[in-house]
């Protein structure tokens, strides 16, 4: 599978490509709007048609590509329909598996930054898509959107530290340079009483 991490400097967000290196269909992760022309050059140069655009949730911090996207490209928007969007083609709940020639991710519902978040997994576990939900060596915010910090500590314990070990976790912004961590080290970084509050929650949207 071919992957990409792109990186918005204004917003400090991730944005992932995956692609089938046999099909060249691909998924967009977290497009940022303003990066629409940075990632359709991208693409066209790879080769890759993008399937899908998948949001980790709706971002107060920068607007998504996924309309714009479809509107081009004709992309699938695949959220969480807990945001009331228009014209989302797939509407992500717990278990839905997305394909794109030869490979698949599955969403998992993983709420407390917002009511509809979703980490997003390759079939083979080795790579997680975490959004907002668990950053490295932190957490989003739950003080708005509709966040909660008990849903948040049950997604990050149940729907992330439940992957293998070594599985690899991409989250949705850092603004360290930090590019990727591991479920051992954030087992090893996150309080295990669920006190997260206060501790570990960091200024992000
Ligand atoms: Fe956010």
């Amino acid at each position: 599978m071919l992957f990409i991490q792109l990186f918005d400097t204004t917003s400090s967000t991730y944005t992932y490509i995956l692609g089938c290196n046999v099909s060249q269909d691909a998924i967009l992760i977290d497009p940022v709007f303003e990066q629409h022309t940075r990632d359709t050059a991208l693409l066209r140069e790879l080769g890759l048609k993008v399937k899908y655009t998948v949001d980790t949730h709706v971002h107060a911090d920068h607007v998504t590509g996924s309309w714009l996207m479809k509107e081009t490209e004709g992309a699938k928007i695949a959220l969480s329909g807990n945001y009331g969007a228009e014209g989302i083609d797939i509407e992500l709940s717990d278990g839905v598996v997305l394909t794109f020639g030869n490979c698949s991710i599955t969403a998992r519902s993983t709420p407390g930054h917002t009511n509809g978040c979703f980490t997003f997994v390759t079939s083979d576990q080795t790579m997680a898509f975490t959004g907002d939900c668990l950053l490295i060596r932190g957490t989003g915010r739950t003080d708005f959107q509709s966040g909660d910090v008990h849903s948040m500590w049950g997604s990050i314990r149940e729907k992330i530290f439940s992957l293998p070990d070594e599985c690899l976790l991409y989250p949705g912004h850092d603004y360290m340079g930090r590019t990727v961590s591991t479920v051992t080290e954030e087992k090893s970084s996150t309080p295990e009483s669920g006190a997260m509050h206060g501790k570990k929650i960091s200024p992000v949207t």
